[in-house]
């Protein structure tokens, strides 16, 4: 176990040199519990983090949504004069290619300044610094300091594998846990642009994901025998069909204010432009600034539904033509636009009576969250303080996260990754060599503490 600081004076702020090392610690040792999701074993994440709060006061209990899977809820309570703010995050991880890593992968490894680790970002670093946010006010309140509201630490299971036995069961069964006026999650984007943090972006919405398979049929037969119907060529002219369309330019709300904010601190000349012109009214201006963004593929998925062939199969032996092919696309909509819709424009495009198009699983629109919301102003004013030059912009993201369910469910989610990283560091997210900058790991530690303070502390 850490050695806990002594609590902070009343008014005092933390010793944050020791709220470092504390945090460092904390996710070296989450990370050591394997949590690789399939099968999860996130139980022995939830102990760990019950035995931590429960060790500081903090009111915590276990939950297993089945065996071996475990989430944990804790609460910090306040007078109850607002209602609860949630701190969300997962505690599972997605698998690792080992001989891909220049360190093991669950040895909690820090070097060079940087905790590596499967989870380091995605999403044990945030779990770590919502727990020692969790330990932070707790010594304030011994201190004498009060609450206005719960602070509700949920760390949830089986997020990376769609959260069935994550959220989506929390919500089922202890719907009455996680009531609040609004929660925080990941989600977001904390950006260092050319050396610098630049941005902090807090997703309020997301794209819907979507599975849709493409079937092509067609007369089998012995492949000694070329057929013109063959499925397996049917289906290669439908995804090249498809893989030639783009789904035409929609600026949602969020993404309009997302540009407009972050052109007038974007360092690179051309692409600042072409984000103002995204966010102009005038079409034509729209049309060209989204021509320019499209070099950025990170930039265009957020101006457009997104197509991505994903899977395919098809046949049976070397010798055969088979009567069938699948391909598998992950098709992500923006909010409020209809699947269905798409997929008929789809058929449209592929215009072929023998392949047929369906939507195999259907996604969850969920509304926005407000960005006028005081959850949201406290992340930018926290932001502010710790780095006068960041800007705080709303994010609609391209991936999908449990929000999506909190949202749906009535709550307003706040999606951050307050960890200022490079593109570079933020591509290693479910890749190779999975890393957090020690410093960053800190600056997002206050950042969601100086936030949570901000919307928590009478
Ligand atoms: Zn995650």
């Amino acid at each position: 176990m850490t050695d806990i600081p002594p609590p902070a004076p009343p008014d005092g702020a933390p010793d944050w040199a020791a709220v470092q090392s504390e945090v460092v610690e904390h996710l070296q040792r989450l990370i050591r519990i394997v949590t690789v999701n399939p099968p999860g074993n996130e139980l022995a994440a939830a102990r760990y983090l019950d035995g931590v709060l429960t060790a500081a006061g903090i009111e915590s209990r276990v939950l297993e949504p089945a065996p071996g899977r475990g989430a944990v809820v804790a609460r910090l309570r306040g007078t109850g004069e607002r209602a609860p703010v949630l701190l969300l995050a997962h505690t599972d991880v997605v698998g690792v290619e080992a001989a891909q890593w220049s360190v093991e992968p669950f040895g909690g490894v820090v070097r060079d300044g940087y905790v590596y680790g499967r989870g380091a970002i995605d999403d044990k670093g945030m779990l770590a610094a919502n727990l020692v946010t969790m330990l932070l006010l707790r010594r304030h309140v011994a201190a004498g300091g009060t609450l206005r509201r719960d602070v509700v630490l949920v760390a949830n299971a089986d997020e990376e594998a769609g959260g069935e036995l994550g959220m989506a069961w929390l919500l089922a069964h202890h719907p009455e846990l996680v009531r609040a006026e609004f929660a925080l999650n990941e989600g977001g984007r904390t950006r260092v642009v050319r050396g610098r943090p630049l941005y902090v972006a807090v997703q309020t919405a997301e794209k819907v994901p979507h599975v849709v398979t493409v079937t092509a049929r067609g007369d089998g037969g012995h492949a000694s025998v070329p057929l013109p119907g063959n499925p397996v060529f049917r289906l290669g002219r439908a995804l090249a069909a498809i893989g030639g369309w783009r789904a035409p330019t929609a600026v949602t709300p969020t993404t309009r204010r997302f540009f407009a904010e972050l052109a007038r601190v974007w360092p690179e000349r051309a692409e600042a432009r072409a984000m103002a012109d995204v966010a102009a009214s005038d079409p034509a201006r729209v049309r060209r600034g989204a021509a320019a963004l499209r070099r950025v593929p990170t930039f265009d998925a957020l101006l457009r539904a997104g197509v991505s062939a994903v899977m395919t199969r098809g046949g049976i032996r070397t010798n055969v033509i088979p009567t069938e092919a699948t391909a598998t696309l992950d098709v992500r909509t923006l909010p409020g636009q209809s699947i269905d819709a798409l997929v008929a424009r789809l058929r449209r495009v592929v215009d072929d009576p023998r392949v047929e198009i369906a939507v195999a699983e259907r996604g969850r629109d969920a509304p926005s969250s407000d960005h006028a919301s005081p959850m949201f102003r406290a992340i930018a004013e926290a932001a502010r303080a710790l780095d006068p030059r960041l800007v705080t912009v709303p994010y609609l993201s391209t991936g999908a996260t449990d929000s999506a369910q909190l949202r749906a469910w009535g709550v307003p989610t706040f999606g951050v990754l307050p960890f200022p990283l490079t593109q570079d560091d933020e591509d290693r997210m479910h890749g190779h060599d999975e890393r957090v900058p020690v410093e960053a790991l800190l600056f997002g530690t206050r950042l969601i503490y100086e936030a949570v303070r901000r919307v928590a502390v009478a």
